[in-house]
């Protein structure tokens, strides 16, 4: 199951494929990484899931990733006497915190932060922005809008509030029961949702505490004016579209897209980019050209990610979405202009022994023509270095933690292998030379550029660059 391309996909799994079958035909297909959306399913479907994908790393011996991406702080209204009413433009309706079922004139509203927040001239916005209200009157309890965009609005329908930032924790008592479970059985990510500020992350790093990386969903507005804080403190992101499009206005979201995008790969952190990205699949064997185009702009700009939602959770044409984006990244590795490009935007390294170790292993691999750049990594961080420079040829990422593997698989251009732990200098490029032949990355006679760390164990200390021919 080797991968011949560098950006990466990300499928969510969902009731169109929860078998083992489904879930093994995306991964034929080109998934690289599973995401598990813990708005829906249980703890059963998700832990029924996580055992068939590690049935997959067993049987096609390769490590895979799995994303745990917990709900968040989503906030909804509450219920309706008649199950919903009309709201017309330019009429007035409230929110309150009274538990009463709401009427043509009022609706529970049960998050006082909100109330704590809101002032008047601000916007709320309802069912994915559907309906956009702006507040007139606010006190503690209640908040008087005026709509502006009108429709029907009807039980548990969510709610956003784009203008400030909520005294809200990033995870709820829901989150905290589904990030014990997903702990429990183990994934690799935690993906945190609705995130607005670095003190979030930093929450909730305490409760994970190292058990599983921690990737922040940008979709708040708020969380962009502290975009680098959040970044250096999380070990990947999310630019998750859906959310971020209902708070911001569309024509927004191309160009904060790229200003993530070009933040991650400056601090080195892998970013994905989703939602939406061939949402037509959904019901149709094939994308629309503008989706074609989104997947190829997410590539162009060196993102190391492209993710799927709906298109594989609930869509008619899963396996075929993933096909898709696959022949969509492969193309577009192929232009000449891509390469140009990412040189070009490449960034200066960071003055480290480890930055230095692999932008020149970089500019040997890409001199001499290496088959790979090899990097021996125990907690992943020189892999991520490697990857930062976006070289020509792939990276290897020999490891031997299991997780770190499964948690390199993210990364743009990295073909993780768990190696068996070594002692040597000698050993490694013995392991190294192997691995790839094994892989059918490499012929006899063509060139590594490896780097490692001497002594072992250490993690930080790469400190080594060799070239080795394969033989
Ligand atoms: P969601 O997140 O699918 O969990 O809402 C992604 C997004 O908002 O784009
Ligand atoms: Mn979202």
């Amino acid at each position: 199951m080797r991968r011949y391309r560098k950006a990466k996909i990300v499928a969510t799994l969902g009731p169109a494929t929860s078998d083992e079958s489904a879930i093994g035909a995306l991964f034929e297909a080109g998934a690289d990484v599973f995401r598990m959306n813990f708005s829906h399913g249980s703890h059963e479907d998700h832990a029924a899931r996580i055992a068939q994908i590690r049935g997959l790393e067993k049987k096609y011996d390769r490590p895979i990733g799995i994303i745990a991406d917990l709900q968040g702080p989503k906030l909804r209204v509450g219920e309706f006497a008649d199950g919903s009413t009309r709201l017309e433009d330019g009429q007035s309706f409230r929110f309150d915190l009274n538990e009463a079922l709401g009427d043509g004139r009022r609706a529970p509203l049960p998050h006082p932060e909100v109330f704590a927040a809101l002032e008047p001239g601000m916007g709320l916005l309802v069912d994915d922005g559907k309906i956009r209200l702006e507040v007139t009157d606010v006190s503690v309890d209640f908040a008087d809008t005026k709509v502006i965009n009108g429709g029907d609005i009807s039980n548990h329908k969510g709610v956003n509030v784009p203008d400030v930032v909520l005294e809200l924790s990033p995870l709820t008592e829901k989150d905290r029961g589904d990030l014990r479970f997903a702990l429990q059985v183990g994934v690799e990510w935690i993906a945190l949702s609705f995130v607005q500020r670095p003190e979030d992350i930093a929450e909730a790093r305490k409760l994970i505490a190292g058990r599983a990386a921690v990737m922040a969903k940008l979709e708040k507005p708020m969380a962009l004016n502290s975009l680098e804080g959040i970044v250096s403190l999380c070990d990947a992101i999310m630019v998750a579209r859906g959310d971020l499009g209902v708070e911001m206005p569309p024509e927004e979201v191309p160009i904060q897209q790229k200003r993530i995008v070009a933040a991650c790969r400056a601090a080195g952190k892998p970013v994905i980019v989703a939602t939406q990205m061939l949402d037509s699949m959904v019901h149709s064997p094939s994308p629309t050209r503008a989706e074609a185009s989104d997947v190829a702009t997410a590539v162009y700009d060196g993102a190391d990610a492209v993710m799927l939602s709906a298109e594989t959770a609930v869509g008619d044409f899963a396996p075929q979405a993933v096909a898709m984006m696959d022949r969509i990244i492969a193309r577009v590795e192929k232009d000449p202009h891509y390469a140009q490009q990412l040189a070009a935007s490449r960034l200066p390294p960071e003055a480290t022994a480890a930055d230095a170790i692999t932008t020149s292993a970089r500019q040997v691999a890409e001199t001499i023509s290496a088959a790979a750049v090899v990097t021996f990594t125990s907690t992943g961080s020189t892999t991520l270095r490697a990857a930062r420079e976006r070289p020509a040829v792939p990276i290897v990422g020999l490891t031997p933690r299991a997780e770190t593997a499964r948690r390199l698989v993210l990364a743009w251009g990295v073909h993780a292998v768990e190696t068996e732990d070594l002692q040597s200098f000698r050993d490694m490029v013995i392991s190294a030379i192997r691995v790839v032949k094994e892989q059918e990355m490499a012929e006899v006679g063509e060139a590594l550029a490896i780097t490692a760390g001497v002594p072992f164990g250490t993690p930080g200390a790469t400190n080594i660059l060799r070239i080795a021919w394969v033989e």
